[in-house]
Order: structure tokens, then C-alpha cells, then sequence
């Protein structure tokens, strides 16, 4: 590991100040200390922001506003978040270890890095991500715990958070901070596919902060849940993930919402699954056939075709909870 300069920012103008002169933001510490440690980052400087005043949980209207500061455990046990959209409080608790979401908070768990294993621990596996140019690992290599959907030649690094990917299925928004002022982005657009350029996950400048998360309440994050499959019951990563909400009048479903993780290169909105649902009567059929949607445009390699199914059961899975709730 390099040697690094450390500062805690006491106001969010210190950590602007310190991001204009090539600092790193640290949170809780739990992504960016182990890419550090792997050598993957090798930040010259760190500006601490765990004592910013980013740490509220309220309601605005009908908007869930979680500041980028708030612990992942302080989010999941907040009852307005329980109550208002169980996907989100869901997604925390089956994320991480109870001590990493003690430490962790939730601006840095959106920007968590790829756990592609070529990536993470470099030569002699060539990683586009990690050094461009110079090739993808896991085209031929191991790719089980890749992505199906979003890849590229490039690049099929999944994305690994739990977050985000229910995030996506309510039209979450990141308020943003930088030099040139406020911002909002919607968080489907703030993770990038990789395209020919694998080495830049997100469209965040790196002279920007993110300071909260804003979740309009629709009735369909209220009937909401995040299935999780991965190779043990805690403590990992998914394999296959499923953020869904449905709103039903009747039997009709009026509005339905789909993400995806563990599968995807960014959080990934399945409008091609909720087009199966919406205004179409809800049964264990309909909700089958938007799981074989969602991964219609799967494109697998070598290890992972296992998920179009396990993908496809999951997303019936969770619809079928959801329809409980609504
Ligand atoms: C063993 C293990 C298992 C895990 N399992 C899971 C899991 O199942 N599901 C899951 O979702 N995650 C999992 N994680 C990842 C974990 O949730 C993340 O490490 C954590 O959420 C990162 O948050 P942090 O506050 O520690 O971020 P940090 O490490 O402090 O920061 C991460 C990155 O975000 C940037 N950053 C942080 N905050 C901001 C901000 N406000 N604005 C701009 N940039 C910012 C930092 O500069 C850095 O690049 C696991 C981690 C480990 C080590
Ligand atoms: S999948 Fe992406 S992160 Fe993994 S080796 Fe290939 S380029 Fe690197």
C-alpha cells in the first residue's frame, strides 16, 4: 500500500476543496481501504467525510431522502425506509456483514467496485478495468460470477451492490455537489456500462460528492421486495438479484417495477419484464413469463448461462411476494 495524506472535512466546502486538488472521498473506508491494500487505488490523498452532516433520514413529500452519510444499518432498520419501500431496508440487511454496514454508509456503498476477481488482483491476468488496454481475463477465463447483461468485448464485470439495484427500480435520484453547484442524476444513470471504456464506472466527476439519495414513494415501492440468490444464506455477493414492486387494481397491474443485480453490468432496469406486467390481469404465469423477459437479452459466456433460469425463477419469486403486498 502507498503512503497517503489523511484529512476529515468538517463542512461539505473542505471536501470540495480537497476533491479540487486530487483527493479521494472516504466513507466508512470498507471498499476503498481494500482496493488500497490490493493496489488496485492509490489515492495520494484521502478526505474523510464521516462527520458531515449527511446522516438524515426524512420525508419530503412524497420523496424518502437518505443522506449519502447515513450507516447501511442506520437505513435498514429506519422504519420509514421498512415501511415505505421494503425492497430498499431488504437489499441493506441481505448486503455485507452486520459489522460492515455498521461501518459502511450509503454513498459509498453505490459506488462499490466491480468483485471481478481478475480485476482485483491484476498481473498476471490482463484487465481492461484495471489497465486499459490491455485485455479481459474472463472473456476465457472464470466467469460465473459475471455479467449476462450490459457487457461488452471489453469488459462483463458485474456490478456487485444490493442498493443500487432496488434503487433502480423506483427511479431513485443522486443529489450531487460540485464546483459548479448542485445536481440531480437519476441513479440509472450514474453507473456506466463499460463499453470500450471499462477503467470508468460511473459518470461522477471526480470533483463531485454525493451528498443524498431521493426515492419517490410511489404505491409500488410501499408493495415491494428484493430477492437475493448467492452461494451462502449471508455474507456474500448475488449471484442473482430481483428488486421488484407491483401496484394491482383488481387483478390488473397498473404499475410494475424490475431490477436486476448480480447479473448486469450497472444496476438494471427491466423495462422489458414490467412491459409484460403492466395493464395485463397478475398470476404465477404472468409473473413467470416476465422472468424469461427480463434476461431476453441475455448474452452469457462460459459459466454463467445457469443464471437466464435462476435469474428468471427469482424475478417470479419476488413478483410473487410483491403481489402479497399489494
Ligand atoms: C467481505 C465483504 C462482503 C460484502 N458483501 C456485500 C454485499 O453482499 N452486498 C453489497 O451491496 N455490498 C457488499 N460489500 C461491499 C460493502 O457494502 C461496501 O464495501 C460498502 O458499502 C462501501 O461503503 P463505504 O462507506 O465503506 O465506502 P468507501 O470504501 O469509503 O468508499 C467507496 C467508494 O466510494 C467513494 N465515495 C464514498 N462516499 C462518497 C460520496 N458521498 N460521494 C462520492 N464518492 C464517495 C469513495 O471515494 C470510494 O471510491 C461487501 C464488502 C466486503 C468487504
Ligand atoms: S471482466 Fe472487466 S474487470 Fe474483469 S477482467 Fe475483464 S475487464 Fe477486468
Amino acid at each position: 500500500m502507498q503512503p497517503f495524506s489523511y484529512m476529515r472535512a468538517g463542512t461539505v466546502d473542505d471536501a470540495l476543496a480537497a476533491l479540487s486538488q486530487d483527493a479521494r472521498i472516504l466513507a466508512g473506508g470498507t471498499t476503498l481501504y481494500d482496493l488500497m491494500k490490493l493496489g488496485v487505488e492509490a489515492p495520494q490523498r484521502v478526505v474523510d467525510i464521516a462527520r458531515l452532516p449527511l446522516r438524515d433520514i426524512r420525508l419530503e413529500d412524497n420523496v424518502l431522502v437518505l443522506g449519502a452519510g447515513v450507516r447501511m444499518s442506520a437505513a435498514a432498520e429506519h422504519p420509514d425506509v421498512g415501511s415505505s419501500a421494503p425492497a430498499l431496508s431488504e437489499a441493506l440487511w441481505r448486503a455485507a456483514s452486520q459489522q460492515l454496514r455498521n461501518m459502511a454508509a450509503l454513498g459509498g456503498n453505490l459506488l462499490q467496485r466491480t468483485r471481478c476477481s481478475y480485476f482485483r488482483h491484476g498481473a498476471p491476468y490482463a484487465c481492461n478495468k484495471r489497465e486499459p488496454g490491455s485485455g479481459c481475463a474472463a472473456q476465457d477465463g472464470l466467469s460465473r460470477h459475471h455479467a449476462l447483461l450490459g457487457g461488452s468485448e471489453h469488459c462483463i464485470a458485474a456490478y456487485p451492490g444490493d442498493f443500487a439495484v432496488a434503487l433502480a427500480a423506483f427511479d431513485a435520484e443522486v443529489e450531487i455537489t460540485g464546483p459548479s453547484g448542485a445536481r440531480l442524476m437519476p441513479l440509472v444513470d450514474l453507473h456506466r456500462e463499460p463499453g470500450s471504456e471499462p477503467q470508468r464506472d460511473t459518470n461522477l466527476r471526480p470533483t463531485e460528492l454525493i451528498t443524498a439519495i431521493r426515492v419517490p414513494l410511489v404505491r409500488a415501492a410501499r408493495a415491494s421486495t428484493y430477492h437475493k440468490i448467492r452461494d451462502r444464506e449471508s455474507y456474500a455477493f448475488a449471484l442473482v438479484s430481483a428488486a421488484v414492486g407491483l401496484e394491482v387494481e383488481g387483478s390488473i397491474v397498473v404499475d410494475a417495477r424490475v431490477a436486476l443485480g448480480g447479473v448486469a453490468t450497472r444496476p438494471w432496469r427491466s423495462r422489458e419484464a414490467e412491459q409484460v406486467l403492466i395493464g395485463r390481469s397478475f398470476s404465477e404465469g404472468r409473473a413467470r413469463e416476465a422472468g424469461i423477459a427480463a434476461f431476453s437479452s441475455a448474452r452469457p459466456t462460459g459459466h454463467n448461462a445457469f443464471k437466464i433460469e435462476l435469474g428468471a425463477r427469482a424475478v417470479t419469486d419476488a413478483l410473487m411476494i410483491a403481489s402479497t403486498r399489494s
